[in-house]
């Protein structure tokens, strides 16, 4: 098997009690069937406490019940209890995997760690150089991908991440050729021309400085992007404040190399899935929304660690925003392309 995970990965600890948000705190905790069973079998009160401290979701998993948004073992100094008795061990696999997020394509393992925690946001913009993504492990005789698409996006990817770190030339011309190399790949996987697509990620190999004559109508991803955030659920109730000073603070930007991180990130995260629905363009788009998104959070005052990690607990992390965006992108003029193109253009 191959596994691959950014360069910061392997530098991660969690700062528990330490931590400006908590990840006990707001989200529902998953209880795997392990877990449960090691729960069913501790003696005495603490043991009733696990059992009485579990219930069933709407969506029928096995979870924590929470109290005042909090994990019912969360204790007052922002610790965990079953770590502290049981050992992390039986904490259960949601717990002891978080930020640490998986992919299995065919026989590669990609592992993230999610930016929605303030440290592995912190890894993320820690550091100017390029993020890479080095591998481990090697393909044995016999492995394989799952879906003869895979490779191909693979590809594709890699040829993406190639734009975004073009250093030679701005970001937003970056993020723009990124945009139209996106396009046309997921033109060809509508048609289902995959031979083109090697030709495809050799014409964007030695990127022009001057970008194509684009059509470029006005007025632009902001503020209608900050305001299609506002109508999305909400996880903590200082985000949509938040949001709000964005929209009325003046213009900051952030440098080149820390907006290249970030879509390098999302990239690493999402592009790939496209495998699973055939949506490539609307992960392509959020890769670019999403850094812009903090640059203008950032506006309103805060560290870009802190507007990145704010954005992905509330939009990234969450699958119904995710999949509410995805929809905004292909049916919202004021989230498409030719608004992406506009921003990119003017900023
Ligand atoms: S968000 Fe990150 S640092 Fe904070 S408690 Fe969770 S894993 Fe630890």
């Amino acid at each position: 098997m191959l596994l691959r995970a950014p360069d910061y990965f392997d530098r991660f600890h969690c700062i528990a009690d330490k931590c400006p948000r908590n990840c006990c705190v707001g989200w529902e905790v998953v209880v795997d069937n392990d877990t449960a069973a090691y729960f069913a079998g501790v003696p005495g009160p603490f043991g009733d406490r696990l059992r009485a401290g579990l219930t069933v979701d709407g969506e029928g998993e096995r979870c924590f019940v929470r109290q005042n948004r909090r994990c019912p073992f969360l204790d007052g100094r922002n610790l965990c209890e079953i770590y502290q008795v049981l050992g992390e061990e039986h904490t259960s696999r949601t717990c002891r995997l978080h930020p640490r997020f998986t992919e299995d394509y065919g026989s590669v393992r990609e592992t993230s760690l999610s930016a929605s925690c303030p440290v592995a946001a912190d890894l993320l913009l820690g550091s100017e150089e390029r993020l890479t993504f080095p591998a481990t492990g090697e393909l044995e005789a016999g492995e394989c991908w799952t879906d003869a698409w895979e490779p191909l996006l693979f590809a594709c990817r890699e040829r993406a991440l190639a734009i975004l770190q073009t250093r030679s030339l701005p970001i937003r011309t970056r993020f723009t050729w990124f945009l139209l190399f996106s396009n046309e790949v997921q033109s060809a996987l509508d048609e289902e021309q995959t031979e083109g697509l090697q030709d495809l990620c050799e014409a964007y190999g030695d990127l022009p400085e001057e970008l194509p004559a684009l059509e470029l109508t006005g007025p632009g991803l902001f503020p209608a992007a900050l305001k299609t955030l506002e109508r999305l659920e909400i996880l903590e109730e200082d985000w949509l404040p938040l949001l709000r000073a964005a929209e009325a603070a003046p213009r900051r930007k952030l440098p080149d190399w820390m907006l290249e991180r970030m879509a390098a990130y999302f990239v690493f995260r999402d592009f790939c899935k496209a495998v699973r629905d055939g949506d490539l363009l609307s992960r392509a788009e959020f890769a670019v929304l999403a850094p812009l998104c903090v640059e203008h959070l950032s506006a309103a005052g805060i560290a870009p660690q802190e507007a990145l990690y704010r954005f992905c607990r509330e939009i990234e992390h969450d699958p119904d925003n995710l999949a509410a965006l995805q929809t905004a992108f292909c049916e919202d003029p004021a989230l498409g392309l030719r608004a992406f193109f506009w921003q990119l253009a003017n900023d």
